[in-house]
C-alpha cells in the first residue's frame, strides 16, 4: 500500500496541475481533496499518468498510500483551511514526516505553524510556487523555507517539477521558518508594480496617444524583443489584440476596469513599512487596484471634475519604452531592498542571486531582466540593485524617459501612480542633500526630539519661541 512517493491535499486549481506535473516527472504521487468528488473525477482523467497517480477521499487511507517518511504537500485555500488540514493531518503523521505549505501563506501564519509544530517531531515546511495553472503543470518556480535538514525529504520530487532556466532548475532552499512564503510575498508585489505600470503605459497609449487596442497589442509585441523581454509583456500583446466573440470588440474593452487583490501585494506593502524600507512603486501598484474598485466614485468623479484631455500627448513610443524599463528598475531595486532587510532581521541570509535565478522562469515576473538581476547580485556589491553597474548605465540611460512620461502624464492629466512613485524614489534615492533637515526641525520644535548636525557628531535641541500668548 505504502508506495507513493509524496501526498498532495487540495485538488483545486494549482492542487491538480501540481500533482499531474509530479506524475509526469516520474514519481508516484497520492492525493486527497475534501470533497472526495474531486478525487475521482482526477483519477479517472489522469490519462497516460494513470500507474503514477492514486487517491482517496478518506484522509487516513490517503496518509496510509505514502511511503516514509511521508511528504504531504497542502494546495488549499490559504488561512484557515491550512490550519484546518494540519490539525487533521497531525494524529495521522508520525515523527520524521513532512508537511509542505505550498499556497500563498502569510509568512507570520507560517512561523507560527512552525512553532505549533515544534516538538511533535513532524516537520513543516513553507514553500511558495509561483507560475499559476501552466506553471504548476509544467513547471513553476519554487521558493522554499524552513529546517534544511527536512528539505531534503522533499528536494529531489520539487526540484524534478520545477521551471528549468538553460538547466538549472527554478527551486531553492531559501531560509529557514517563513523565508520562501516572505520571498513569495514580494515576488507577488514585484508583480503587482511590474503589472500597474505596463497598465499605466496602455493607458497613455490609449487615452494620451489614442492608440487602438491592436496598435497596442503590436507594441508590445514588438518590446518582448528587446530589453522589456518578459512573460507579463508578452501576455499584455496578447489580452490587448484578443477580440470577444460576443461582441466582436477588442476584448479588453468590454473587461471591467476594475481589479480584486487576495492579499500578497498588501502583504508586501506592509512588510516594507514595517522593516521601514521604501516600496513606493508597491504601495503605488496597491492603492491602484484599491481606487480600480471604486468605480462608482470614479464615475462620479468624472462627472465633477470631467474626463481630462484625451489623444493630445505627444511622447515617443521609444520613451515609454524606456520609462518601462526604469520604472521597472526602481520595482525591483525596491523588492530585493525589502528582502535583504528582512533578511538582516530574520536571520535568514537570503541568497538574492539565487532568488533572482529561480525567478528568471516558470513564474509570472518572469523575464530577460531576471538574469540580468541575477548576475549583478553574484558579482557581489550592494543590495540596492540601483548601486549595481550594470543596472546605473541602464538608469543612466532610461530616467529622462521616465521623466519625460511622468510629465506627459501629469499635464494631460492621466493617473501614473506607480511610474510616477518610481521617479520619485529614483529622485530621492540620488538626492545627497534631501529636505528632512526641515522635518527634523520641525519634530525638534513641536515635540523636543532633536537632531543631529552635519558639521558636529552629538543629539541637539535648540530652544524654540513659544507661539502661545
Ligand atoms: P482553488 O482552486 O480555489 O482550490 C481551493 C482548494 O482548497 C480546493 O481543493 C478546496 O477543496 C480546498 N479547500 C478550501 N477550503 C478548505 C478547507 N477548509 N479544508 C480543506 N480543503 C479546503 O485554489 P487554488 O487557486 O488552487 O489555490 C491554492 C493555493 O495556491 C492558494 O493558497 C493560492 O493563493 C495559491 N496560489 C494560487 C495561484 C493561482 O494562480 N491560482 C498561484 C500561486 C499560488 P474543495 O474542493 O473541497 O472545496
Amino acid at each position: 500500500m505504502e508506495e507513493a512517493d509524496i501526498g498532495l491535499i487540495g485538488l483545486g486549481v494549482m492542487g491538480e496541475n501540481l500533482a499531474l506535473n509530479i506524475a509526469d516527472n516520474g514519481y508516484k504521487v497520492a492525493v486527497y481533496n475534501r470533497t472526495a468528488d474531486k478525487v475521482d473525477a482526477f483519477l479517472a482523467n489522469a490519462g497516460d499518468l494513470k500507474s503514477n497517480v492514486m487517491g482517496s477521499g478518506e484522509l487516513a487511507t490517503f496518509i496510509s498510500m505514502l511511503k516514509r517518511p511521508r511528504s504531504v504537500i497542502i494546495m488549499v485555500k490559504a488561512g484557515d483551511p491550512v490550519d484546518q488540514v494540519i490539525a487533521e493531518l497531525k494524529p495521522l503523521l508520525e515523527e520524521g514526516d513532512v508537511i509542505i505549505d505550498a499556497g500563498n501563506a502569510n509568512y507570520h501564519d507560517t512561523v507560527r505553524r512552525f512553532s505549533e509544530l515544534d516538538g511533535t517531531g513532524i516537520g513543516f515546511l513553507g514553500i511558495g510556487v509561483s507560475g499559476g495553472e501552466e506553471g504548476a503543470r509544467h513547471g513553476p518556480s519554487i521558493m522554499v523555507g524552513g529546517s534544511e535538514a527536512q528539505w531534503k525529504n522533499a528536494e529531489a520530487v520539487l526540484t524534478a517539477i520545477s521551471a528549468k532556466f538553460n538547466g538549472e532548475a527554478c527551486c531553492a532552499y531559501l531560509g529557514t521558518g517563513g523565508a520562501g512564503h516572505f520571498v513569495k510575498t514580494i515576488h507577488n508585489g514585484i508583480e503587482y508594480a511590474d503589472m500597474q505600470m505596463i497598465a499605466e503605459i496602455y493607458g497613455i497609449m490609449r487615452d494620451g496617444l489614442g492608440m487602438s487596442p491592436e496598435d497596442c497589442a503590436k507594441v508590445f509585441k514588438e518590446w518582448d524583443k528587446g530589453p522589456l523581454d518578459s512573460y507579463l509583456i508578452e501576455i499584455t500583446g496578447h489580452v490587448l489584440d484578443a477580440v470577444d466573440d460576443e461582441s466582436g470588440k477588442p476584448l479588453v474593452e468590454v473587461i471591467l476596469d476594475a481589479a480584486g487583490q487576495k492579499g500578497t501585494g498588501r502583504w508586501s506593502a506592509i512588510e516594507a513599512l514595517n522593516l521601514g524600507v521604501s516600496a513606493t512603486t508597491i504601495e503605488g501598484a496597491v492603492a491602484a487596484r484599491s481606487i480600480s474598485a471604486m468605480k462608482g466614485e470614479r464615475v462620479r468623479g468624472e462627472e465633477i471634475y470631467g474626463a481630462g484631455v484625451k489623444g493630445n500627448a505627444t511622447i515617443s513610443l521609444e520613451a515609454l519604452e524606456k520609462a518601462l524599463l526604469a520604472g521597472k528598475i526602481a520595482a525591483y531595486a525596491q523588492g530585493f531592498a525589502v528582502m535583504a532587510k528582512a533578511s538582516e532581521e530574520n536571520g535568514w541570509n537570503l541568497p538574492l542571486a539565487t532568488i533572482a535565478k529561480i525567478w528568471r522562469a516558470g513564474c509570472i515576473i518572469r523575464s530577460r531582466f531576471l538574469d540580468q538581476i541575477s548576475q549583478a547580485f553574484d558579482s557581489g556589491g550592494a543590495a540596492n540593485l540601483l548601486t549595481q553597474p550594470a543596472f546605473i548605465d541602464m538608469m543612466k540611460d532610461s530616467n529622462g524617459a521616465l521623466r519625460a512620461v511622468v510629465a506627459t502624464c501629469a499635464i494631460n492629466e492621466l493617473p501614473a501612480p506607480c511610474l510616477s512613485s518610481a521617479l520619485a524614489y529614483f529622485d530621492a534615492y540620488r538626492q545627497a542633500r534631501g529636505t528632512t533637515n526641515l522635518t527634523q526641525g520641525q519634530r525638534d520644535f513641536f515635540g523636543a526630539h532633536g537632531f543631529k548636525r552635519l558639521d558636529k557628531d552629538g543629539d541637539f535641541h535648540h530652544t524654540w519661541p513659544s507661539l502661545i500668548g
